[in-house]
This record gives structure tokens, C-alpha cells and sequence, in this order.
């Protein structure tokens, strides 16, 4: 049962053939048999999880009408807060924090009947791409052990590749659900800015944070994203029209749609495989009766360095929050800022430190011109190259990843070469608009590829489109060993 996608538990649940109660124990059974080697969550809330999916089969039993997600179980990643529900963002400085909220996206699950089992793993306040940086240890690749899951969000992604949910959600600033998705073989979407509402979920850096799903299957996205997105008033940056309706044109194909492929996302610092991998669903899309076609977008040379000033600055600004007054750990001190100071010294680990440290000085008077100023330029300029391009092309097309999933301690003494992981997704979130990881197969090592497409803001109809046709011409349908039942 843990192995049943969304799509087809959701109907075999409507049907009475499964019970939400049966199929909680399933995953959690999964979840017991793996997750002393993944340990892709920091809470799995048994007693909760219960409760919602007796209250599913009991509504089922009285013939209630059926939520979208009703009885499904799922996970959301650590930095979204729930009621009552230990949130911690992999941090030390929240650890035991029990919001008095459910997150918006948490409340619009458990609106559509979903049954939550839990909170997963991620890198400290979702900075880094292997969810090493989390305080509470790593989470690691079910299809390697040896290997990292990709992050921010890698307990997201191993849960759902493993089946101890059917799907969960994470945020992505640069990358954190797309990049772990592409290194566990699951699908990884992040929606155009605004159409998820953010309230609740542990701020970052605002201008880039969006939250999106995980899933096995291209339509169990589409599902999860149409449970939570919409606007929401408790979020100032939420949309206001309406959502893309893109169910209808799952199924069309990709004839006659123009695919650019993305001239700077390749090339040096890509494995070989990955790269063939690419060129090869290019060809299929292609045979499709897609027009394919090169283009060029020149900023996206510097993206990484223009997402590593405003990341950081909006970071350094968004986590003075936590300063031992309001939420969390308290060292205590002799005068108020001596237990500030010590509280945030225990309570933040070296990469959420070095953040607030480049994010500071690169808004300080007198390097504000030179530094944050200039990124702000260029981030203009990058969004205009998009609009530009996306007037040739319907989609853009390119790896998610340059590598394959990487091993545990191999980045983690350079953070640059750890920045390097997230190239090819943090246009998308630099210019806001959506992009989705697709799997389209496994490297020599075992280790899963994945496929990303990107489309103009609000343009994810053809982006599901694409992804859709992706999905059917790779045929991608292996599981990690440890997913497989004994
Ligand atoms: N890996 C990137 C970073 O460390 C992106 C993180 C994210 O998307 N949350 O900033």
C-alpha cells in the first residue's frame, strides 16, 4: 500500500477497498523499516496521524463528502510550522518550539482530509543542498546510503521516494525541492511566487521562498499543489487571480511546442551522464514533434552569485528574529545583548552563521551600492532575458542537477562546490517563476537523473504539459531497493 501512488489510493480509499487507517499503518510500517537508515524525519506524529485517519474512515462511513486528499498520508518539511507540533527548521535555536499555528498550506491539508504523519528532515532554515547542515544529523539517499539526498528539503524527498508517505511538501529559495527531488527519483515542483501562501512557513529569504510539493507521479503533484494553492490573505505577497487550471492539459502531449534548451546549463562541472541523459529526452521530446531549439540567456552565468548576495542579505534580516526573546533556546547572559549574542553563538550552526554574516556585511552602509544594489540589477536584467526568451519558447528545458546525488562529507568543507548544486534551479526562483524536476532514469552508479522544465510565471499549464510527456517517455517506474516490501 505504501507503494500506491495518490491517484490510485484516493480512489481505491473512495471505494471502501482500503481504509485511511490501514494504509497510515502501512507507511508508518515503511517509514519503521527505513528510517533507521534514512532518517528523513525529525517528528512522525503517530498519535495525530491516527486521529486524522479515523476521522477520514469515519467520515467515509457516514458518506461526508470526500476532500480532495482525503486519507492520504503526507509530510511537510520542518520549516513550516504546525500546531502544536514540534517545529524546529533542523535548528538548534528552535528546538521543543511548539507553534501556536498551523501554517496556511498545513491547514489547507488537513481541510482536504489529508492525515499528516509527520515533519522531515532539512537543511537549518533551509540553507544548503544536502540537509547535512540540519542540527539534528543528515538525512541520507535511499538509493545509496553512502550518498546525500539533495536539500534543503532531502527529508521531503527520501520520504516520498521510500513510500513512508505518498507525498509531501517543502520550500525551495534556490532549488530545495527540485535538487533533492532530482537526487531521490521523484518529481519536485515550485510554483510561480505567490500562489502558494507562505504564512507559516519559517521565513528565509522572502523574496524567494515558495513552497511546492513531492511526488511520485506528475499528476499526484498536480493534486497537492491544486489542494494548497490560492490566495490567502494572511500572506501580503499572495496572488490574487486565479490559480493555473492545468489538469485538462496533462495528457496533450508536446507537439508542435517550442522547447528551448538552456545553452549556460551545461557543459563544464556536468557529469557526462547526466548531460547524455538530457540530450537524449531532448531527442524524444523532439521525435514528439516538439521544436527544439538553443537559447542563451547570459545572466544565468551569474545567477548563482546574484542569489548568494540577496539570499543571504534577506536571510541576515529575516533570522534576527531569533534572538532568545521570543521564540526558543535562551543562553542566558549578564546584560541583554550578551544573551542575545550567546543565544544566537549556541543556537545557529556555521552555515546559517556564515549566511547572516555575508547577508550583513552586503548590506552594510557603504558596500549596500556595490553589493545587494548591483544583485538587485542583475536580477532585473536576468528577469528580462527570461521575458525575452520565453517569447522563442514555450518552455525551457535543462538538468536539474549538474551531478547525480553526491557523498555524505564530499561538500561539505567547501561551500562553494555545495552552491554549485543548485546552478540550474536558482533562475526560476530569482525570476519567480514556476520550474518542476522530472526522473528520467538512473546513472551507471544507480543513482536517479532528473529533468527539469521551466515556464513564465503563471505558466504552469505548459510546463505540466511538458512534464507530463517527460514523465510518459521515460518510463521511469525503479524504486530504491529499501522501498521494496520483503
Ligand atoms: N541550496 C540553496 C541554499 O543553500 C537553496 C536553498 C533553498 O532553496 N532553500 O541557499
Amino acid at each position: 500500500m505504501a507503494d500506491l501512488t495518490i491517484e490510485a489510493a484516493g480512489s481505491a480509499l473512495a471505494k471502501g477497498e482500503l481504509s485511511a487507517t490501514e494504509l497510515l499503518e502501512s507507511v508508518l510500517t515503511r517509514a519503521s523499516l527505513t528510517e533507521a537508515d534514512l532518517h528523513s524525519f525529525l517528528t512522525i506524529d503517530h498519535e495525530g496521524a491516527m486521529a486524522a485517519a479515523t476521522g477520514s474512515d469515519e467520515r467515509l462511513r457516514r458518506g461526508e463528502p470526500r476532500g480532495l486528499l482525503e486519507g492520504i498520508p503526507l509530510a511537510v518539511k520542518d520549516n513550516f510550522c504546525t500546531r502544536h507540533l514540534e517545529t524546529t527548521c533542523g535548528s538548534q535555536i528552535l528546538a521543543g518550539y511548539l507553534p501556536p499555528y498551523d501554517a496556511t498550506a498545513v491547514a489547507r491539508l488537513r481541510d482536504a482530509g489529508a492525515v499528516l504523519v509527520g515533519k522531515t528532515n532539512c537543511d537549518e532554515f533551509a540553507m544548503g543542498s544536502s540537509t547535512e547542515n540540519s542540527a539534528f544529523g543528515p538525512t541520507r539517499n535511499p538509493w545509496n546510503p553512502e550518498r546525500v539526498p539533495g536539500g534543503s528539503s532531502g527529508g521531503s524527498a527520501a520520504a516520498v521516494a521510500v513510500g513512508s508517505v505518498l507525498g509531501a511538501f517543502g520550500s525551495d529559495t534556490g532549488g530545495s525541492i527540485r535538487q533533492p527531488a532530482a537526487l531521490c527519483g521523484v518529481v519536485g515542483f515550485k510554483p510561480t511566487y505567490g500562489l502558494i501562501s507562505r504564512y507559516g512557513l519559517v521565513a528565509f529569504a522572502s523574496s524567494l521562498d515558495q513552497i511546492g510539493p513531492f511526488a511520485r507521479t506528475v499528476a499526484d503533484a498536480v493534486t497537492l499543489f491544486e489542494a494548497v494553492a490560492g490566495y490567502d490573505p494572511l500572506d501580503a505577497t499572495s496572488y490574487q487571480g486565479l490559480v493555473p487550471n492545468v489538469r485538462p492539459t496533462l495528457g496533450e502531449g508536446v507537439s508542435g511546442l517550442r522547447v528551448g534548451i538552456v545553452r549556460e546549463l551545461g557543459g563544464e562541472g556536468y557529469d557526462a551522464e547526466v548531460a547524455a541523459a538530457t540530450s537524449a529526452m531532448v531527442d524524444k521530446l523532439a521525435d514528439e514533434g516538439a521544436k527544439v531549439s538553443e537559447v542563451s540567456l547570459p545572466s544565468f552565468e551569474v545567477a548563482l552569485s546574484v542569489y548568494y548576495l540577496i539570499a543571504p542579505a534577506e536571510c541576515s534580516a529575516n533570522l534576527a528574529r531569533f534572538d532568545g526573546v521570543r521564540y526558543g533556546l535562551r543562553v542566558p547572559g549578564e546584560t541583554v545583548e550578551e544573551m542575545m549574542a550567546r543565544t544566537r553563538a549556541e543556537g545557529f550552526g556555521p552555515e546559517v552563521t556564515r549566511r547572516i554574516l555575508l547577508g550583513t556585511y552586503a548590506l552594510s552602509a557603504g558596500y549596500y551600492d556595490a553589493f545587494y544594489g548591483k544583485a538587485q540589477k542583475v536580477r532585473s536584467l536576468l528577469i528580462a532575458e527570461m521575458a525575452t526568451v520565453f517569447e522563442q519558447a514555450d518552455v525551457l528545458v535543462s538538468p536539474t542537477s549538474p551531478t547525480t546525488a553526491f557523498e555524505l562529507g564530499a561538500k561539505t568543507q567547501d561551500p562553494l562546490a555545495m552552491y554549485l548544486s543548485d546552478v540550474c534551479t536558482i533562475p526560476a526562483n530569482l525570476a519567480g517563476t514556476p520550474a518542476i524536476s522530472v526522473p528520467i532514469g538512473l546513472d551507471s552508479g544507480g543513482l536517479p537523473i532528473g529533468f527539469q522544465v521551466m515556464a513564465p510565471a503563471l505558466g504552469e499549464k505548459v510546463m505540466f504539459q511538458t512534464a507530463a510527456a517527460v514523465e510518459a517517455l521515460a518510463d521511469f517506474d525503479a524504486r530504491p531497493a529499501m522501498a521494496v516490501s520483503p
